[in-house]
This record gives C-alpha cells, structure tokens and sequence, in this order.
C-alpha cells in the first residue's frame, strides 16, 4: 500500500472529533488493507511501529530530528526551532518547508507504507556508537522521498506526537465494525494480547478464540469494584470470601520464561530495567519455570524493614539514570497475590480458591523479598473488621476482598474483587482558574484549577474534571460556565483566570505531595461532591487541615 493511502486516511480522521466518524473512516481502510500489510498499518494509525509495551522505543531525540530536517531541508536548525515553537508542530514546520524548497525529483521513490514502517523501526533497533548517523540517514531517506503532507506524519510518527486522535475505544469499534465482529470478542482479545495488530489479524482470519496468552506479553489486570462496609463487601462476594491485605505500592505483572523475566506495571509499561535487582530474587524463588504472576511492588524502609506508602519508591518508576543507586536506598518487596499462568497453561478460567493454592505451592516467602500477601478466608463480619483494621495499623491501605469463585478476568471491574478503604474527609476548595473544553464540551468550561486557603493567600491544588455531568444533574458544565463566566479576568489560550468565589466540595482518593502546585500537594483522583454557594472566603479549607489529612491519611 502506498503511504498516501494512510496519510489520506489520517487527514480524515484529524478533520473529524466524532467518535462514529472516526470508527467509519478506520474500517474501510482496515477492509481493503492485505493481509501481509494489515498489522503494519494497524501499528501506523496509532503512530507507533511497536505494541506499546514493547521495550523499544523510537528513542529520537528533537535534537536528532532537529538534525535530519536540516539535512534534508537546507534550513538551519535555529530556524527550524523558532518555526517550532511558534506553529507549537513540528510536522506542520517539516510540511511548509519541505513545499518550499524545490528539490529534484532525481532521488524521489513513491513511499510505501513498508518503507515507513521499516525506516522507523530500524531507529529504535540500531544501538550503539555510530548509529547516529545511519538513523539521520533512515529519516533523510523518508523525507527527501515524501510528497504533500506524508512529510508531516513521518515526522509526528517518529516524535510519537501524531495528533489525529485514534484512541483505545475507537480502535476496537473499528477492528469490531471491519471485520463484522461482536464487541465483546474483541474487547477480550485485546484483553489478553494489548496488541491491535495481533487481533485484527486473527479477526481478519477468524481466529480470534484462538488468541492466546503469552508469556513476555502482559494482559490488561483484574481491577476491583469499591465498596463501603464489610457488609456489602459479603453482599458483592458471596461467604465465605477471601480477605487480603491492599498493600500501598504498585501493581507489577511477572512474567518467568525461563531465566528470562519481564515487569510490567497497570498500564503495561515495562519496568524490567528499573527493577533489575529483584530479577535474582524471582529466579531463586518462583518454583515454576514458566509462569504470570500478579503482585503489588512495596517499599520498605531499608533500616526498619516496614512498608513505606507509594509515595516513596514513585520516582523509581520512570527512571533512566542512577537506577542502581536508588534501588539501595528505596528497596522494594514483591507481594503476589495471584497468578495466571502455569508452566504455559492459562488459569484466568479456575477459581480464586484453586489459583491462590497453586500460588502458595510456587513460592518460596521470604521476607523483604517476596512474599505471598497475608490473607483471612472467613465468612465473619467482625473478623473482617479485625482483620481490616490490623492491615490499616501496618500502613496498609485497606483490604480486598475476593469472591473464592471469581475467575481472573483481565482489565475489566466485574465485581468478583472489591476493595474497602477508609473514606476521607473532603475538601471545600475554591475555583480559580478554568480550561474551555474540546469536542462536545467546546462551550464549556470543562476543568477548573481549585485553590486552598493560606490566610489571605490562595495557593493552587489541583484540576477537577469528574463528579460534573454534560445535562440532567445537579451540577453540569453548563451550571458551571454561566457560574465562572462573569468571573473571568484574564484569558490565556484555552486557560482563563476567574476571580474566587466560586466553592466546589470536593472528594478524593489521596492527598499526595507535589511539586506542580503552589500548596505543595496535589489530589488524587478529586471528583466534585457538590457546589457550596453557601459557603463564602473563610470557609475555604486551608493548607493547615491539607496538611493534617496528609499526616493522618494512614494511621
Ligand atoms: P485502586 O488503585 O484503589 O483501584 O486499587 C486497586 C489496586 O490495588 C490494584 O491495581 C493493585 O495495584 C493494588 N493492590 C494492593 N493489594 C492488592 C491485592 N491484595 N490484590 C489486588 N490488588 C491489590
């Protein structure tokens, strides 16, 4: 297929924000697409050439690609900057001067999507000394061969920026409509693979149930419903159930081939690197040669060996640098509490009950190394209770508990784990700032910067989106904006600047410290209780009970 094709495709999809419109124009292309082209394109709509938690990346520097425009172009490099930041697109900067510029058509080969593809691949393969150069070349190579616009998507593509919008949702209504599928086939598929191009080619093929699970590749994990009391956790379950402790770290998927071992986190980034030290650990430990395991990552304090709240080991997430250095001084366990896989057989279809059983035979605990999470199997409303609060008393962040019958069903809330948690007090803060909304919200103020109070001094807290609805509730955006409207005193772009008088409740998972906001703490997951217009400037709550809330969130 030429990449014209693909690139006409992307012009319709950036002209249009309607999700069916979106869906329509993506499934035409996926049904005249060939089968031997179809995972290639698949990976190019959503402007990636890998499945997003394959380890290589892209990994171009804007310095790199900076360099290769320039030697494509002629036009200097601090030109291409001040272009840059004044058009705020690089792919807009590289299509106005790629028209410019009058090239000989001499060394001009129409593009194929396979020469994109491959070209942009080979960036993230080529490694070492010297490389530099050939991957200057590979982009050099695309663009003095691109015609119109194509320049502008090879360069979005390889910044990972390509901006026309296709997201998770609409790619499996696409892949559904295309190929004349059910929605809850494809939804599973993508469930086990997190590969679009795996399943539109078994879906091409019929051969979707044939999808398996696979060791290296993480699946979407089992997430758990919230609810308030012991009560109705037996309700949501069933008795007896099983009684965990939620432990205040991050989720991590194993998976053990063999010696080979790969860490994802929830959103199946892969960690392996950043965790290299508990590699061994899972190598001695782990009983099974080949295996998926489910667990939560938790920091402890290297001198007291108690577990630390998340806040503690985050910053070893993402990190590039000195990994080994941080590893000593935020050590982390591994605590598993469930596993999928067993010597190559999938268990997301047994029980609970039998899964945890297989579990507690392939470990060996050790302590500030891996551990299977302590459990309580009971049918007793005041054993849960105890159970719950001892798990609070260790630094725990409640408990969850599970129906002993609930198969593992990947990446969905279905009500077979809920979690209890202590509900936190909310706060009532003031609004004083706003974004205009996109899309269906284009009129509207759709998320606002709230503030609390330092005497007299407003200090920023946080954004709040969620808890408002588009019509039929007490408080919709519409409520809002004729609210905030007559309050703006300044705008900025997208952004205006109200005058605080407007006070929202606000509910909240978490108080957390954070160095982007004026209070120094951030919230997490706020979501608005209700709109105060009874309350005026002194009952703002201020940065003293944030503070005090942090301090006690969990003790
Ligand atoms: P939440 O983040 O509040 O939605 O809670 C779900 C998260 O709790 C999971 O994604 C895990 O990271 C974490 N978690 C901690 N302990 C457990 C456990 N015993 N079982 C399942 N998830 C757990």
């Amino acid at each position: 297929m030429d990449y014209s094709d693909l690139t006409k495709t992307y012009n319709a999809l950036e002209a249009t924000t309607k999700r069916l419109e979106k869906t329509e124009i993506i499934s035409k292309l996926l049904r005249k697409t060939k089968e031997s082209e179809l995972k290639q394109v698949i990976y190019l709509l959503q402007g990636i050439v890998f499945p997003k938690w394959d380890e290589r990346k892209t990994g171009m520097s804007s310095r790199l690609v900076l360099k290769a425009i320039n030697s494509a172009t002629g036009v200097s490099i601090t030109k291409l900057e001040k272009e840059w930041v004044k058009k705020g697109d690089l792919g807009i900067v590289i299509e106005e001067q790629i028209q410019k510029s009058k090239q000989t058509s001499l060394f001009k080969k129409k593009l194929t999507i396979e020469k994109v593809f491959n070209n942009i691949r080979k960036l993230a393969e080529l490694e070492g000394k010297g490389t530099v150069t050939k991957k200057i070349q590979y982009i050099i190579e695309l663009l003095t061969s691109a015609e119109n616009d194509e320049a502008k998507f090879i360069i979005r593509t390889i910044i990972e920026d390509l901006r026309i919008g296709v997201k998770v949702g609409v790619m499996k209504d696409s892949i559904t409509l295309a190929f004349e599928k059910e929605q809850g086939q494809i939804e599973n598929a993508y469930n086990l693979t997190n590969d679009f191009a795996e399943v539109a080619l078994a879906a091409k093929n019929n051969k979707l149930s044939s999808l398996k699970m696979e060791i290296g590749k993480p699946i979407n994990p089992m997430l758990a419903i919230r609810i308030e009391s012991p009560e109705e956790a037996f309700n949501a379950v069933g008795v007896p159930a099983l009684i965990e402790d939620k432990l205040d770290g991050f989720r991590l998927q194993i998976h053990k081939k063999g010696d080979e071992i790969s860490l994802f986190t929830r959103r199946l980034e892969n960690i392996t690197n950043q965790f290299k030290e508990i590699l061994p650990i899972i190598r001695s430990n782990v009983k099974l040669k080949n295996t998926i395991l489910d667990s939560e990552l938790v920091g402890y304090d290297p001198k007291t060996k108690k577990h630390l709240p998340f806040q503690n080991i985050s910053q070893r997430i993402r990190r590039k640098y000195n990994i080994s250095e941080v590893a000593e001084k935020l050590p982390v366990e591994i605590q598993v509490f469930d596993i999928l896989n067993e010597e190559g057989k999938s268990l997301l279809n047994l029980d609970q009950e039998k899964r945890r059983k297989i579990l507690e035979k392939s470990i060996k605990s050790e302590k500030t190394k891996i551990t299977i999470t302590k459990k309580l199997v009971t049918n007793s409303k005041k054993e849960m209770n105890e159970f719950y609060k001892r798990s609070l008393g260790e630094g725990n962040e409640g408990i969850m508990i599970k129906s002993l019958e609930s198969k593992y069903v990947p990446g969905r809330r279905v009500g077979g784990w809920v979690k209890l948690k202590p509900i936190k007090e909310t706060l009532d803060l003031v609004i004083i700032g706003a974004d205009w909304g996109e899309g269906k919200r284009a009129n509207w103020l759709a998320s606002f910067t709230l503030a609390c109070r330092d005497k007299n001094e407003l200090l920023t807290i946080g954004k709040v989106g969620t808890g408002i609805s588009e019509k039929d509730a007490d408080i919709t955006f519409d409520l809002l904006t004729k609210e905030l409207k007559p309050l703006i005193k300044e705008t900025d772009g997208k952004h205006v600047i109200l005058k605080p008088k407007i006070i929202l409740e606000i509910g909240y998972e978490e108080i957390q410290t954070s160095p982007t906001y004026k209070s120094g703490y951030a919230l997490r997951f706020p979501k608005v209780v209700n709109l105060r217009k009874d309350l005026g400037f002194t009952d703002i709550d201020d940065l003293i009970k944030v503070e005090k809330i942090f301090k006690t969130q969990r003790k």
